[in-house]
Formats: structure tokens, C-alpha cells, sequence
């Protein structure tokens, strides 16, 4: 083992599995969600070396492709088309495309939507002055940048087109919000292939490997910071993050995944040099994994491992 040979599952062939074990590693009373998740690999074929890392196949949380289905009116059980191919439209917004937030494609798009869905009136500028800045039409000066809007007017229009000129404000306004609060905010509708034009397709995440498969064989194990925050009333969070804390390891849901190998992140090969490790938080994962492979490996080097978090007593991961 440990030998990490090539293997047949990539990120686009995934070998879905089960997860054994997740539990959180935090105390009573921590403001943070830190899981220990183990995989199993099952008659995969799959193989690691500390270091490596694994990819996870995410897929979106059910009630926020339930509220983006009612938002746009959709029918659920209709067959479509994706880059995946044939699907129901709910397997396609839960499994092809990242819809926990928001594309800039997407709000580019509104520009279209709210125009043609509103009655558009164009109102003309005659002067405008602000302290001792003047400006008047007749000049055939553009308005100075001192004299333009601050913020955009309560038209549907006016603060697309605000969002759409002013990356900041694009950059700020998508932090917050999902497709689902966007559609409700300009009440804008979109066919389920218009939609699959403008959102992300679904990605994988790298997650460093905390166990040694030498001493952990048949399994793989992973620390991972849940990623989860509230905005306008409604809980989101991370793709995956929310995956593997809300979805499996709960039920019998498989999960897709593949090694990601490294070639620099390696321990030394002489088993007698004494180690240095330095992983605050969750970045203390692989080098659980070398701790656990230089005690497998039984050399005489020393290991020094550096850990640091918020709180010793509700964050010292691992303290056994
Ligand atoms: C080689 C490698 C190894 C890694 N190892 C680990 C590991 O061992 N453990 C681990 O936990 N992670 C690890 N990561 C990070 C991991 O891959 C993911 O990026 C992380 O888990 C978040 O994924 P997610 O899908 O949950 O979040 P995403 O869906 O990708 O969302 C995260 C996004 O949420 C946004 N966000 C965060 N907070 C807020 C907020 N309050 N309001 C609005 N938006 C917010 C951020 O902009 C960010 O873009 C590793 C990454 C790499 C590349």
C-alpha cells in the first residue's frame, strides 16, 4: 500500500462509495464545525500516500433546489439535457451545476429579463449640481464622475444596470445572495435551458488526506471546516462542505471520488530525519497522516508537530 499507483477513477470517472464515520471534532460550546469524515474505498482499487489529497464529488443541498424550482415554476420530474446528459431537471440542478450561489453571468443576464418585462422609460437629464460641481446637458460633456449617482434608484432596471457598471457592487451584492433570492428580488423567469446556460457547472474540492492507508486499510480519512452562514433569512454555506455534514454519512447516499496525487508534499525518505509540521486548524490534516506514517514506518526520527486554533478547549483536534 501506500504506493499510490495510477488508477482508473479521475475526477470525471469518480468512484462513488460510503462514508463510515462523521462526527464533529469540536467541544461543547465551539463556534466552529470541524468533521473528521472517513471514507471507505471498497474494491476500488484505490491507493494513497500521505500527502496526496482526495477530490469529493459535491452535489447541492435539496432545499435550495426545491425553493429555485418554486421560485421559477418549474416542473421538477420534466426531462432535460445537460452536459451529463439526460436527467430529471431536479437530478440536474442537484448534481450538474453549483446553484448554492450566484453567477455574475446571471446578473448580467437581468439586464435582458428586467428590461423586456417592465415598460421602459427613458427620462433625460437636463443639470445636475452638487457643492460647486455644475453640469448641464446642453454642453455635451459627460456627467463628471463626482456628479453620478451614489446608488442606484428603486427601478429593477436602474440597479441592474448599477451592478452591472460597478464591479464592487456586483462583488458585494452576489456575496449575499443565491440565484433563489435574485429571481425572488426581480421576480425574473428563465426556461431550466436558459438557466443551465448561465450557472456554474458543479466542481470537485481537494481535501488533504488525514489518515496513513498503511494504517488505515480500506479507508481513507478526512478534517474538514464546515463552511455554513446565513443571509437574508435563509441558511446556505460551502458546496461540499454542507454535503458531507448535511447528506451522507447520514443515509445510504453514495459519494464520488478520486485521488489527487502530490509529488513535492512528501515525507523524506530516510525515516531517521527528524520532522518539523506546522498545521493550524484544519491544515493540521496531512500532517496527521505523516505522524501516523512515520509511527507505522517506525524510524528513529523525531517529529515536532505546530498546532494552533481558536480555542484549546474546544479545537484541539486530534488531542489523543
Ligand atoms: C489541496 C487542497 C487541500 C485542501 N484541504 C482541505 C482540508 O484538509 N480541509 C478543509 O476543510 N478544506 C480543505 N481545502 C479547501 C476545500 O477544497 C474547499 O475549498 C472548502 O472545503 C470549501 O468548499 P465548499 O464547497 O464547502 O465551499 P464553496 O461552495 O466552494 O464556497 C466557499 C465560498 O463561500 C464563500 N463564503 C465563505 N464564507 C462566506 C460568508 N460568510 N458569506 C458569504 N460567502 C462566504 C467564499 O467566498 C467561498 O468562495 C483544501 C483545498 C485544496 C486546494
Amino acid at each position: 500500500m501506500s504506493g499510490a499507483a495510477k488508477s482508473e477513477w479521475s475526477a470525471k470517472n469518480p468512484y462513488y462509495t460510503n462514508i463510515t464515520e462523521n462526527y464533529i471534532l469540536n467541544g461543547e460550546g465551539s463556534k466552529k464545525e470541524t468533521r473528521h469524515v472517513v471514507f471507505a474505498l471498497g474494491d476500488s482499487g484505490l491507493d494513497y500516500k500521505v500527502g496526496d489529497a482526495l477530490g469529493v464529488i459535491p452535489e447541492n443541498p435539496p432545499h435550495i433546489v426545491d425553493e429555485l424550482i418554486e421560485a421559477q415554476g418549474w416542473d421538477k420530474d420534466s426531462i432535460v439535457t445537460t452536459h451529463n446528459g439526460e436527467r430529471t431537471l431536479y437530478e440536474a440542478l442537484k448534481k450538474d451545476f453549483e446553484v448554492h450561489m450566484a453567477s455574475k453571468k446571471f446578473v448580467q443576464s437581468l439586464a435582458q429579463k428586467v428590461v423586456a418585462s417592465g415598460i421602459k422609460i427613458n427620462v433625460k437629464m437636463v443639470s445636475r449640481s452638487r457643492g460647486d460641481a455644475i453640469w448641464n446637458a446642453s454642453e455635451n460633456e459627460p456627467l463628471p464622475p463626482e456628479l453620478k449617482p451614489s446608488a442606484p434608484s428603486d427601478d429593477p432596471a436602474d440597479k441592474v444596470e448599477h451592478l452591472n457598471t460597478d464591479e464592487k457592487a456586483m462583488e458585494d451584492y452576489l456575496w449575499t445572495r443565491d440565484y433563489v433570492d435574485i429571481m425572488r428580488e426581480f421576480d425574473a423567469k428563465y426556461s431550466p435551458e436558459e438557466f443551465f446556460e448561465l450557472a456554474g457547472r458543479v466542481k470537485p474540492r481537494l481535501y488533504s488526506i488525514a489518515s496513513s492507508h498503511d494504517a488505515h486499510p480500506g479507508l481513507v480519512e478526512l478534517t474538514v471546516g464546515i463552511v455554513r452562514f446565513s443571509y437574508h433569512g435563509r441558511n446556505r454555506g460551502g458546496l461540499c462542505t454542507q454535503f458531507m455534514a448535511d447528506e451522507i454519512g447520514n443515509s445510504d447516499q453514495k459519494v464520488g471520488v478520486f485521488m489527487s496525487p502530490t509529488k513535492s508534499f512528501v515525507l523524506p525518505e530516510d525515516k531517521d530525519i527528524d520532522i518539523i509540521m506546522v498545521g493550524p486548524g484544519t491544515g493540521i490534516a496531512p500532517f496527521r497522516a505523516f505522524m501516523e506514517q512515520r509511527v507505522f514506518d517506525g524510524g528513529n526520527g523525531r517529529n515536532w508537530l505546530f498546532f494552533g486554533d481558536q480555542s484549546s478547549k474546544t479545537e484541539f483536534y486530534y488531542k489523543d
